[in-house]
């Protein structure tokens, strides 16, 4: 390919706007769809974080001098649809919450990677300003991702604890 590394960070920062998009639109179906409180107001509060992740872009676009401008990312539109799949053919409760934390949990990896590459590239540019603002959504993205390995633990516990109610109602009606 020809250009340079430079051009390289713009046209991912492009796909990352797109991805961040994407996202606010996607999230309050999370938020309603999640049984469980705790991720539901997770999903809710990273939300938010998201809305600020795109002003975050379009800063780094201007301190780049250019338009902010979509380019549209497929990966996220797969994951996305993975996780509408996921809320479709699951039903509520901590199976369904375990499924769509898997399925967030990919997206913020997915995430973290973009904005970890780009963050590296504007530091070897010496595009300081740049590099801060992609710090700042890979660190909220960092903690969005713990906060769900929190949460499905928790889930998980209570989706173990209805298995064996479940199994143990089973016994006693083969009594
Ligand atoms: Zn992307
Ligand atoms: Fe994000
Ligand atoms: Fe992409
Ligand atoms: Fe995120």
């Amino acid at each position: 390919m020809t250009g340079t590394i430079r051009d390289l960070l713009i046209q991912e920062m492009q796909d990352l706007y797109d991805a961040e998009k994407q996202l606010v639109k996607a999230l309050p179906k999370m938020v309603k769809a999640a049984s469980n409180e705790e991720l539901s107001e997770a999903f809710g509060s990273h939300l938010e974080q998201t809305k600020g992740q795109v002003e975050r872009l379009e800063r780094a676009f201007e301190a780049l001098d250019v338009k902010p401008k979509n380019k549209a990312c497929a990966a996220m539109k797969g994951l996305i649809n993975e996780a509408k799949e996921e809320i479709e053919s699951n039903q509520k409760g901590p199976l369904g919450d375990s499924a769509m934390i898997c399925a967030a949990q990919k997206v913020e990896h997915y995430e973290i990677a973009g904005y970890g590459t780009l963050k590296a590239w504007a530091e070897e540019l010496g595009l300081d300003d740049v590099a801060a603002l992609l710090r700042e959504t890979l660190d909220e993205e960092k903690e969005a991702n713990t906060k769900l390995t929190a949460i499905a633990g928790k889930v998980l516990a209570d989706s173990s604890r209805e298995e064996s109610q479940e199994s143990l109602e089973e016994a006693r009606s083969h009594r």
